[in-house]
């Protein structure tokens, strides 16, 4: 029996070192608690990095989207437009506000939103008289959705877009920052995200007036008087002094994470690129991915082992791997909720689902970690005798 080894984690957080020094001096001027320097500090930083012309920091991802569908006065009877093919916190804050959501399926080239589909979502709801108030374009373990056209589509029938990069910022799309292409963009710091300040959130945007509402929004809706006064719904959604000052350290080395975690998925690329059957999600021309997770799929026939063998083996090795998002158009949750498909025969964000997974791509991966993952799947695939070897 082989001895119990060290656990391997899909996308665990990796500290530089230097956080505690920003900890520490919001400490010793005891800005502990809410808002503070290291906020408005953050808040510039990750402007200036992606290039917006303003940020606003909450306390998710979630927290972010949920401001930016109140922004847009979304609300009881209107529709969303929301990519499928993604985590759930992408289109919950569509039922926080009662509105509708209406699934867009995704394409084979990006694994992100389908323009086939949106285009027929579209036509379909402007015959209606029904047009969505707003379209969530999400960016995938990294990978940008196809802006040029998504944006050209969404423009025509004047709905704005809310970008869900919570997965992919430092990725770059014409060497633009993912994120900064629609009306508004949100960023995610969760545990498992790229940077990460434990929990956190980010919303941008070139419109300084509705980032500073979306303040507003976020600290209860406070209205300027010398008591407590509020006249519209708010939130508690900031972030803190403390997590801010993380985050600031965390995005100092922003660009190593992405070096580290698109060497971890060229490992990978090189170890399996060529067996038959394995296909690696695709990056787009003219596109930089940040490949926060190395994603691929399975082809049964060729390949020899489908996705249960693989995540049971990787299992049995202490090795964390996930399957694919599982669509929001099959989540019991949003049973009932209206589908667009890629085309009519084919539904790509249910084929990913089925043959996809994702592997270990966290930026302190250490070279010996990453081959006990390749020497797990080797073993697993040669159980099946694959014909490529
Ligand atoms: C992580 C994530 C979110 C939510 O971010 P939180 O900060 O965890 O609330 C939203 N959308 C996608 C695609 C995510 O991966």
């Amino acid at each position: 029996m082989r001895m119990a080894q060290e656990r391997i984690f899909l996308s665990p957080p990796h500290m530089s070192g230097r956080e505690q020094l920003y900890i520490d001096e919001a400490f010793d001027t005891n800005w502990i608690a809410p808002l503070g320097p290291n906020v408005d500090a953050f808040e510039r930083e990750i402007a200036e990095y992606t290039g917006s012309l303003g940020a606003a920091a909450l306390s998710s991802g979630t927290a972010a989207i949920h401001i930016a569908l109140r922004l847009l006065d979304i609300g009881p009877g209107d529709r969303v437009f929301c990519s499928s093919f993604t985590f759930i916190a992408s289109a919950n804050p569509v039922l926080y506000v009662g509105a509708e959501p209406v699934f867009i399926d995704s394409e084979p080239e990006t694994w992100n939103m389908s323009v086939d589909a949106l285009t027929k979502a579209f036509e379909d709801a402007d015959r209606e008289g029904r047009l969505p108030k707003a379209v969530i374009v999400v960016h995938l373990y990294g990978q940008s959705a196809r802006m040029k056209e998504i944006l050209a589509l969404c423009n025509r029938y004047e709905v704005p877009v809310i970008e869900d990069a919570a997965e992919s910022l430092g990725s770059t799309y014409e060497g633009k920052a993912s994120g900064t292409f629609g009306k508004f963009g949100i960023y995610s710091f969760n545990g498992n995200k790229i940077i990460t300040t434990s929990g956190g959130g980010m919303i941008v945007s070139d419109d300084e007036e509705a980032l500073n509402k979306a303040r507003f929004l976020a600290t209860q809706a406070r209205d300027q008087a010398p008591h407590y006064q509020h006249s519209v719904m708010g939130y508690n959604y900031r972030l803190s002094n403390l997590l801010a000052g993380v985050g600031r350290a965390q995005l100092q080395v922003l660009e190593e994470r992405v070096e580290a975690r698109r060497a971890v998925f060229e490992n990978y690329r090189t170890a399996f690129g060529e067996l038959k059957g394995i296909e690696f999600m695709p990056e787009l021309p003219s596109t930089r991915s940040n490949r926060w997770l190395t994603a691929l799929t399975l082809d049964e026939e060729k390949a020899g082992v489908n996705i249960s063998d693989l995540l049971a083996a990787l299992a049995a090795d202490n090795i964390e791997a996930r399957p694919l998002w599982k669509p929001l158009h099959l989540q019991p949750v949003f049973a009932g909720s209206r589908f667009y498909p890629h085309s009519g025969t084919l539904c790509v964000s249910e084929r990913l689902f089925q043959s996809g997974i994702c592997l270990p791509s966290g930026s302190s991966l250490s070279a010996e970690q990453q081959q006990r993952v390749i020497d797990s799947i080797w073993r697993s695939l040669e159980k099946v005798a694959n014909p490529a070897r």
